[in-house]
């Protein structure tokens, strides 16, 4: 697949040169979780993730149920504030105080897609209802062109023919046009972003690759950023640039996605590629396996690890540079030393 975005305003070359698009660092989120484990203690869903996204880059978030994806896409936009770490958008801080207008702008360029297309749409309101309120509110299209925009938003997300499905209620339409309707709502507001939670994991499979096909085709054809948060490794693979692999909240893997599926070194990416059984990886006591605690001090994902060792338990590993663009948090894989440039 041809992952260049928009080839005649950003070349890849122009896009490593220029600062990323989004640049969050340590975001971190602690919930109180009254008597979790019976001690009340704060809880980390997100603890220090780190990443970039560049223009016209799509990367993902991929991870089981229960990993943080979802608050991450809260904190990304702005729906809920991180307990510490930052948010850079287009070289600004998103988190201090802004002029009112410069928060505004953000929250237009950002735009997102939720995981339940039959939630994400309100049953009193039609699709050009829907459409009207980005278009008017955050991308100041004028009266008398609202309707000419809607159709051509219909269009371009392949909903067609648009003239017929834009009068239409969301409960007339099935799942994938609903989720193709929810995409073209936030393009109405002409974002640079697309934070996308679990896109297609409410849709019959058959129309899942259809969904991908188009995010794929709009930062293709609009130059724009994708976040892809998904916990299929291959949907991931299909669409995006890089992979970061979260487990309970932290980054332990992440890359180009070619490369991660191809040679993933995290077990637990090896686990998500099927590379080891799911069996190998679920605890036998019954326990789900996202709740098996593990030794205070060590490696979160020793207690379903195939690879554990003595090391895994006595410390918890850094998420170290193994090469150049591939970071791993694993005892397994020690950051190698700084060679001398040959
Ligand atoms: P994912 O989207 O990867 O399934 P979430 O971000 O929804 O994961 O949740 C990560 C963890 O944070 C889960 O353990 C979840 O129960 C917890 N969590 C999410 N939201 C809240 C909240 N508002 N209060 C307390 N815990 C929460
Ligand atoms: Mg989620």
């Amino acid at each position: 697949m041809n992952k260049v975005a928009n080839s005649e305003a950003s070349t890849p070359r122009d896009r490593e040169d220029r600062a990323p698009l989004l640049d969050v660092k340590g975001l971190t989120k602690a919930f109180r979780a009254p008597g979790w484990l019976g001690t009340g203690a704060a809880y980390r869903a997100v603890n220090d993730v780190s990443f970039a996204i560049g223009h016209g880059e799509i990367v993902a978030l991929v991870g089981e149920s229960g990993s943080g994806k979802s608050t991450i896409a809260r904190m990304l936009l702005r729906l809920e504030p991180p307990t510490s770490g930052s948010i850079r958008f287009d070289g600004a801080d998103v988190l201090t105080t802004e002029p009112r207008k410069a928060s505004q702008a953000y929250r237009r360029r950002v735009q997102m897609v939720f995981q339940d297309p039959f939630g994400s749409l309100s049953p009193m309101h039609s699709v050009a209802s829907h459409l009207e309120a980005p278009l008017s509110l955050l991308a100041n299209v004028p009266k008398a062109d609202i309707r000419t925009r809607s159709l051509a938003l219909l269009t371009q997300v392949g909903l067609e023919p648009a003239a017929e499905l834009v009068d239409r209620a969301p409960h007339e339409l099935s799942g994938g046009q609903r989720q193709r309707v929810a995409i073209a709502r936030a393009l109405a507001a002409s974002p640079d972003l697309l934070v996308a939670d679990e896109p297609t994991s409410m849709l019959d499979v058959s129309l899942r690759s259809g969904v991908l096909t188009l995010l794929g085709r709009l930062r293709e054809e609009r130059g724009l950023s994708i976040l892809l948060i998904t916990h299929d490794l291959a949907a991931a693979r299909h669409l995006s640039d890089r992979v970061l692999v979260l487990y309970r909240g932290r980054v332990v893997e992440s890359g180009p996605s070619a490369e991660i599926v191809r040679e993933p070194l995290h077990p637990y990416t090896r686990a998500l590629i099927g590379a080891v059984t799911a069996e190998r990886i679920a605890p036998s006591n019954g326990e789900r396996p996202s709740e098996v605690a593990a030794t205070p001090g060590g490696c979160a994902f020793a207690p379903r690890c195939v690879d554990r060792h003595d090391r895994c338990d006595a410390s918890d590993p850094a998420l170290a540079l193994v090469r150049p663009d591939r970071l791993v948090r694993c005892h397994l894989h020690p950051s190698t030393p700084e060679r001398p440039e040959s």
